[in-house]
């Protein structure tokens, strides 16, 4: 098959297309390197199944290809909101360009969705069937709108143009590639903690995630392209949930950190809990993670103190 992984060079998409390229496929890894990084898949330049794409989603592409993974769109809240209207444009121009293509060759397509789309839930855990809790107009719709606006976009090409799609929601990931500057809550503390910094708790540090360890989520990802009974949304993540201060107390005696706890303003629409309920996960694909945060977190912590050496 040959699969093209829209976002292939960043975070979760560099695993991707790596996971992919180990089962033998075709990877196209098209990318504006926006966030994404040409080291993340330096190792795979050399790979005669891969090849990489300079290109912006928010243009139109032909391309022939069997099978398509859309990641393109900034994940960290500092970098989608760094430019709010081409997050928006990344999401929905992104999402009808892969559809648009996707209708031509007939290739099944899966959305890289998010927990977002639930906002700061009432519901909890939360299930697909939860329609979520969004501020419209506040500094993170720009990616839960968008967002939205995309899973809407998945569902009418499906329903009137017959597209073969896939949406899963997934719930913070994390693990090696991270951004160390993307100011999301994991790489955040790890970099504080191996660099002895203040830890920045935003808030009283009492906001729950539940966190799911990159290998997990690639390996939930594949299932879903892969299995014939839903076509979603589908959440993936990790049901194990901590508080954030949690999170910080365990990073800190992971690295033998010396690091002091700091408090600072929570950012406007923070979301207060969110636990991915993965009973369709666990029905239609047979997925579940198997890597606790524990192990997980010293996985990250060997690649950050690597990455922090070499610079
Ligand atoms: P990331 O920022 O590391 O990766 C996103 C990639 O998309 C980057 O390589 C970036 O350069 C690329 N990109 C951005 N705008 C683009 C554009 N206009 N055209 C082409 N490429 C573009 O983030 P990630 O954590 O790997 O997230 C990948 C996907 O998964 C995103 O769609 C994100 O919304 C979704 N997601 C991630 C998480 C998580 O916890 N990591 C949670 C929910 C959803
Ligand atoms: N957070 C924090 N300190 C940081 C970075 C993040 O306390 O240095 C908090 C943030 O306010 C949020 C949680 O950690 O409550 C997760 O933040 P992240 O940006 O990783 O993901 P998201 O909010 O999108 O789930």
């Amino acid at each position: 098959m040959r699969i093209l992984v829209t976002g292939g060079a960043g975070f979760l998409g560099s695993h991707l297309c790596e996971r992919l390229l180990k089962e033998g496929q075709e990877v196209i890894c098209l990318d504006n390197l926006f966030t994404g990084a040409r080291e993340n898949i330096s190792h795979l330049l050399s790979n005669p199944g891969f090849e990489f794409l300079r290109h912006d989603i928010v243009d139109p592409i032909k391309l022939e290809v069997d099978c398509i993974y859309n990641l393109a769109c900034p994940a960290s809240p500092i970098h989608y909101q760094y430019n709010p209207i081409k997050t928006v444009k990344t999401s929905v121009m992104g999402a009808i360009n892969c559809l648009g293509l996707a209708k031509r060759v007939k290739a099944r397509i899966m959305q890289a969705s998010t927990s977002e789309v639930y906002g700061d839930p009432d519901m909890h855990p939360q299930q697909e069937t939860y329609w979520g809790n969004v501020n419209p107009i506040g500094l993170r719709a720009c990616y839960d709108e968008g967002k939205r606006c995309a899973e809407t976009l998945f569902f009418d090409y499906h329903r009137e143009n017959s597209v073969d799609i896939r949406v899963v929601r997934i719930f913070n990931t994390y693990g090696p590639r991270m951004h160390p500057q993307d100011g999301r809550v994991v790489s955040n503390f790890i970099v504080q903690a191996l660099r002895g910094d203040d830890i920045t708790i935003y808030g009283d540090g009492r906001q729950t995630r539940s966190f799911c360890y990159v290998d997990d989520l690639v390996e939930g990802f594949v299932r879903m392209m892969e299995q014939e009974k839903t076509v979603g949304p589908v959440n993936l993540g990790n049901p194990d949930e901590f508080t954030i201060l949690e999170l910080a107390e365990k990073v800190l005696e992971l690295c033998s950190s010396r690091s002091r706890i700091t408090y600072m303003e929570l950012p406007g629409d923070d979301p207060k809990q969110r636990q991915p309920d993965i009973t369709l996960a666990r029905k239609y694909l047979g997925w579940e993670p198997v890597c606790n945060l524990q192990s997980g977190l010293q996985k990250t912590i060997a690649y950050f103190r690597e990455k922090l050496k070499a610079s």
